[in-house]
C-alpha cells in the first residue's frame, strides 16, 4: 500500500495516512479489503487541515490583487484610465490555478501588451 499511496499524496502524508486509516504499509494493494478501501476513500476526502500560516512574500507563487480587469481593454491590454499605459501578468488582478496558467496569462498578456504599446508609440 505504501508505494500506491506515494502516487496519491505527498510523501510526508503517507505515514500519517497509514496511521490514521489503520492500513498495513506492506500489504499488496490488490489484497486491501472493501471496508479498508472505503476507510481510505473517506480519509482522503475528509482529512482536516488547519492552516497555521503562510511562508511569506519571498516564497509566494502568485500575488493577489492588482489593476482591476474592468480598467483594461482586453484587445490591447491598454489601461482605460491612463492612455499609453499597458499592463500584463502579475500587475493585473487576475489569479489562476497553479500548473502553468499564471505563466500562460503572463506570456499572453505580456505579448499583447508589448505589441500594443509598440503600435501606440508608432502612431
Ligand atoms: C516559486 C514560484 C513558483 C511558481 N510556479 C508557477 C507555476 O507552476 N505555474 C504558473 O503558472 N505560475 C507559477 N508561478 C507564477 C508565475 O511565475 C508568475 O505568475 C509570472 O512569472 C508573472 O509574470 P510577470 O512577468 O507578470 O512578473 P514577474 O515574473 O514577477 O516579472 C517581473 C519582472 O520585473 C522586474 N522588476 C520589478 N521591479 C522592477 C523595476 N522597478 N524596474 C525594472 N524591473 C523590475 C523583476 O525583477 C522581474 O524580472 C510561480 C511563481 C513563483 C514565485
Amino acid at each position: 500500500m505504501q508505494s500506491v499511496l506515494r502516487g496519491l499524496m505527498p510523501e510526508k502524508l503517507v505515514d500519517v495516512c497509514l496511521a490514521e486509516t489503520g492500513l498495513v504499509a506492506d500489504r499488496l494493494a490488490g489484497e486491501v479489503r472493501a471496508d479498508e478501501r472505503k476507510r481510505l476513500r473517506f480519509w482522503l476526502k475528509n482529512i482536516p487541515f488547519q492552516v497555521t500560516g503562510y511562508r511569506g512574500f519571498k516564497e509566494a507563487i502568485i500575488t493577489c490583487g492588482g489593476v482591476s480587469l474592468k480598467e483594461i481593454d482586453p484587445r490591447t491590454m491598454a489601461s482605460k484610465c491612463c492612455p499609453g499605459l499597458y499592463l500584463a501578468g502579475e500587475l493585473l488582478d487576475l489569479q489562476a490555478d497553479t500548473g502553468g496558467y499564471n505563466l500562460q496569462a503572463a506570456f499572453s498578456t505580456g505579448w499583447l501588451a508589448g505589441r500594443s504599446a509598440a503600435k501606440y508609440c508608432n502612431e
